[in-house]
C-alpha cells in the first residue's frame, strides 16, 4: 500500500521523462508473495487505475505525444506482469497440491523415495523417507552416515558394501534390511534403486525405501503357525499312536497280571490243583502272546505301510523342511548351514514320509542344542552321493551329544530324556527308512554334538 502511494507520488509530482508507473510491477510481485491469485488480481487492477488516475495530474502536457506513449507502456507492463505472476502462482499450487498427494501416497504406500550422487555424499530424501528413519526434516543430514545410524548393527556392513559396489559398478539394486530403531524395535525395508544418468544433469541413483515391516511380519507368524502345525501334527500322531498301543497292550497284561494272582493265592493256599494250573498258565502264555502280537502287528505296520513312492530330489526335500521350520529355528537361535551335493540323481519315495523324518532329525538336533551355552548352535543338513549311488542325508549338531550307552537306546520306543517326549521319533523315523530299503544311525560329531544319517538305495536297487 505504502509502496504504491509512493510510487503514485513520484508519478504526479516529480518531471520524470520515464514511465514511473512501471514500478507498480514491484507492488504486484510483492503481493505475490502474500495473497493469492484473488490478491494479486486486485492488486493488479488498483495499479492500473492508479496509474490511469496520475496520467492528467503528471508534470508537462501529459496528453502530448510521447507521455501517453509512456502510460499506455506502463499500464500494459503492469497488466501482462501481473497475469505473469498470476500463472505462476497458479502452477505453484499445482505443484504443491501434487507434492501433498505424492506425500500422502507415499505415506498410505509407506514407501519413501530417495536421490544419491556419490555414496557418502547427502542424499534426499522424501517426507516419507525422513518417517521411515524416524527423523525429524532437518534433525540430521540426510546421507548413508544417517541411514547407517538406524541400521540393524548385523546389517550395516551389507548395506555399505552393497551402496559402494552399486556405484563402484553401476549397477541398480534392491536389498532388504533390519532398521534399529532407538527404542529398540526391530523394523525391515527394502531399498530398491536404480541409476539415473539424467538425474540432476549427473549420475546418480534414485530409489524408493519401502518399509516392509507389516508384510514381514505376517510372513513370520504364518512361518510360525506352519511350524506349530507341523509339531502338533507330529505329537498327536505319535499320541494317538501311543494311546492305541498302550489299550492294546492293556488288556492281554491285564489278563496276565489276574491269572498270576490267581496261581499265587492256589500256592499260598496249597490248594493247588494241576489240571487248573496248567490251564490259568496257557491262559498266561496266551495273553503274553497277544501281547507281544499286539507289538510284532504295529511294528508290522509301520515297516510295511506301503510308501507312495514317487522320484524324490532330496535337496528340494531338505529345503522344503528347513522353510518350514525357518522361523522356529531362528527364534531358538539356532544357524543353519547347507551342504547339498550338486547334481544328485532322484531316488524312489515318500516324500510325506522322508519329509517327516528330517523334520524329526532336525528338531531332535534343535532340541539337542537348547541348552548350550559357550558356543553357537550349529545345525548342518546336507546330502551326498555314497560309493553305490545311495543318496545320504545327514543332520549335524553341536547340541548335548550321545554317548555310547545312549547310541543303543534312543532307537528303542519309548525311550526319551525329554519331559514333553514321547520317545517315538526315532523309531518311527527307522521304520520308515527302512520301509525304503535304506537305514538310520547315529554317532558322536566331533568336537559336540550327535549326528543321524540315513542311507536311501539307488534307483536301479530299489523294491519298495
Ligand atoms: P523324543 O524326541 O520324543 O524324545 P526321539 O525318539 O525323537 O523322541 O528321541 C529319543 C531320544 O534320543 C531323545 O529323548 C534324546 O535323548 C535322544 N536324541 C535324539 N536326537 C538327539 C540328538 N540330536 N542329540 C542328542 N540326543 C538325541
Amino acid at each position: 500500500m505504502a509502496l504504491a502511494a509512493g510510487i503514485f507520488a513520484v508519478d504526479v509530482l516529480t518531471p520524470l521523462e520515464v514511465s514511473v508507473s512501471i514500478l507498480y510491477v514491484f507492488v504486484v510481485l510483492v503481493v505475490s508473495s502474500i495473497y493469492g491469485r484473488t490478491g494479486i488480481l486486485v492488486a493488479g487492477l488498483a495499479c492500473e487505475a492508479l496509474t490511469l488516475i496520475a496520467h492528467p495530474f503528471s508534470p508537462g502536457d501529459p496528453w502530448s505525444h510521447w507521455p501517453l506513449i509512456d502510460r499506455v507502456i506502463g499500464a500494459v507492463g503492469i497488466a501482462m506482469s501481473t497475469l505473469l505472476v498470476m500463472r505462476n502462482q497458479s502452477t505453484m499450487d499445482a505443484l504443491q497440491r501434487s507434492e501433498a498427494f505424492l506425500a500422502e501416497a507415499q505415506q498410505l504406500g509407506r514407501t519413501g523415495s530417495v536421490g544419491w550422487r556419490d555414496p557418502r555424499g547427502e542424499q534426499y530424501w522424501s517426507r516419507e523417507t525422513w518417517r521411515i528413519y524416524r527423523y525429524e526434516p532437518g534433525q540430521t543430514a540426510p546421507t548413508l552416515a544417517a541411514m547407517l545410524a538406524r541400521t540393524h548393527p548385523d546389517d550395516q556392513r551389507l548395506l555399505e558394501q552393497t551402496i559402494e559396489k552399486a556405484f563402484r559398478e553401476q549397477t541398480d539394486f534392491a536389498l532388504e534390511h533390519r532398521l534399529s530403531m532407538p527404542d529398540g524395535e526391530t523394523r525391515y525395508v527394502r531399498i530398491v534403486t536404480r541409476i539415473a544418468r539424467e538425474w540432476a544433469g549427473e549420475a546418480g541413483f534414485v530409489g524408493a525405501v519401502m518399509d516392509i515391516t507389516a508384510a514381514r511380519r505376517a510372513a513370520d507368524e504364518l512361518q510360525r503357525a506352519q511350524s506349530d502345525l507341523a509339531r502338533v501334527t507330529r505329537a498327536t500322531t505319535m499320541g494317538q499312536l501311543a494311546a492305541s498301543i498302550a489299550h492294546e497292550i492293556n488288556q492281554p497284561l491285564t489278563g496276565v497280571v489276574t491269572n498270576g494272582h490267581t496261581v499265587l493265592h492256589w500256592l499260598n493256599e496249597r490248594t493247588l490243583n494241576l489240571d487248573k494250573a496248567r490251564t490259568t498258565a496257557e491262559r498266561v502264555l496266551r495273553d503274553g502272546e497277544r501281547a507281544s502280537g499286539v507289538i510284532r502287528r504295529i511294528q508290522g505296520l509301520l515297516m510295511k505301510a506301503p510308501p507312495q513312492a514317487t522320484d524324490v530330489d532330496l535337496n528340494e526335500l531338505i529345503g522344503g523342511v528347513l522353510d518350514l521350520l525357518q522361523t522356529e529355528l531362528r527364534l531358538r537361535d539356532v544357524a543353519v548351514q547347507t551342504q547339498l551335493a550338486p547334481a544328485l540323481p532322484a531316488f524312489l519315495g515318500d516324500s510325506v514320509q522322508l519329509q517327516q523324518v528330517v523334520l524329526n532329525l532336525v528338531i531332535n538336533g534343535a532340541d539337542a542344542m537348547s541348552e548350550v551355552t559357550g558356543r553357537p548352535k550349529v545345525l548342518v543338513v546336507g546330502s551326498r552321493e555314497g560309493a553305490d549311488g545311495e543318496g545320504v542325508v545327514f543332520v549335524r549338531d553341536s547340541g548335548i551329544g550321545l554317548d555310547r550307552e545312549t547310541v543303543d537306546k534312543i532307537f528303542s520306543p519309548f525311550f526319551t530324556t525329554k519331559a514333553k517326549g514321547m520317545g517315538m521319533g526315532l523309531t518311527i523315523c527307522r521304520s520308515i527308512i527302512e520301509a525304503h530299503g535304506g537305514r538310520l544311525w547315529a554317532s558322536p560329531a566331533e568336537p559336540h554334538g550327535a549326528l543321524f544319517q540315513f542311507i536311501l538305495p539307488n534307483k536301479a536297487q530299489v523294491d519298495l
